[in-house]
């Protein structure tokens, strides 16, 4: 087979998973709706670019009827080059807003140097982008973030913030008037990166505002591509259990009523075993992992 047959099948490959697991998450979360307007926001990297193409695709075949328009906020960071995003566009031949506000010099004022700039900056965009999307009559707001992003913040909540709490696929607002989707909630950052290849996405590079990378989140990352790495499905495994949450085995009192435990009671998830591989719901997919994987020996320990 020719270099260039495979490279074709690849691609085929990729895209053919891209958009199931685009389609399972939009399905397993009421995603989309008959008559949706979908605000895609596009930062001009390739998760968000991605999501646009994949919506793109699946819009064609849906059984439904639902309209896409893609959204770029210009926030004035130095050297931002304005050019990229509409040219794309105009060939994609889709609705498109470049909306211009500088968040930049708002954010340099008001943030001592120094200090990360992320949290002021992704507050102000998501205020402007709420507006936009109630101006152009929007009911729906698609982020691109992924898996590795929600396992991520899982971990920062844990680590950080005292909370089991992850990124929900879906969210009402804040304000309570729009719903915000993450079409990408089941999909592989390592996958967007090949696809963003394979497309040759015109990426415009995420450092303008010369804004120090968030360090914590930057170490967990390298954490879980660790383990990616070294425990192959643990990935999948973490993942999984963001879906098979069971709240009379963990110790939040407001979940689940321990106090009103009876004798005799049966729990929906078993009693006393907290962990049995019987019990231990991973998807087919991951289990076919672990198993072709079960001879790779583990360092001893907790890790
Ligand atoms: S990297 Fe820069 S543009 Fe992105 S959220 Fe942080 S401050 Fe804003």
């Amino acid at each position: 087979m020719s270099e260039k047959t495979k490279a074709e099948l690849e691609a085929n490959k990729l895209m053919k998973r891209l958009r199931h697991a685009v389609g399972d998450a939009i399905n397993d979360f009421g995603m989309i709706e008959q008559g949706d307007k979908i605000m895609v926001c596009l930062s001009g990297g390739k998760d968000s670019y991605a999501m646009l193409d994949i919506l793109m695709g699946l819009k064609k075949s849906a059984p439904i009827d639902f309209e896409l328009v893609a959204v770029n906020l210009d926030q004035k960071q130095p050297g931002f080059p304005t050019h990229i995003l509409p040219e794309y566009l105009e060939g994609l031949g889709i609705e498109y807003h470049i909306i211009e506000e500088d968040t930049y010099s708002v954010v340099k004022r008001v943030v001592p140097e120094g200090k990360t700039t992320c949290a002021l900056c992704s507050r102000l965009r998501r205020g402007i982008l709420y507006r936009v999307a109630k101006e152009l009559g929007c009911t729906k707001i698609a982020l691109g973030h992924h898996r590795d992003d929600i396992l991520e913040t899982m971990f920062l909540n844990m680590f950080f913030g005292g909370k089991l709490k992850a990124m929900p696929p879906k969210l009402v607002s804040d304000n309570g008037e729009h719903i915000v989707i993450r079409p990408l909630a089941y999909v592989k950052e390592k996958d967007l990166v090949r696809f963003a290849q394979i497309r040759e996405f015109p990426i415009i590079p995420c450092n303008l505002c010369g804004s120090q990378p968030n360090l914590q989140r930057q170490v967990v990352k390298e954490m879980l591509e660790d383990w990616d790495k070294r425990f192959p499905g643990r990935i999948e495994s973490m993942f999984s259990a963001l879906q098979n949450v069971v709240p009379s085995h963990l110790a939040d009192p407001e979940l689940f009523d321990f106090k009103g435990l009876q004798r005799g009671q049966e729990l929906p998830h078993g009693g006393d075993t907290a962990f049995d591989k019987e019990e231990f719901k991973a998807p087919s997919k991951v289990i076919s992992i672990l198993d072709s994987r079960s001879k790779i020996s583990e360092p001893q320990g907790c890790d």
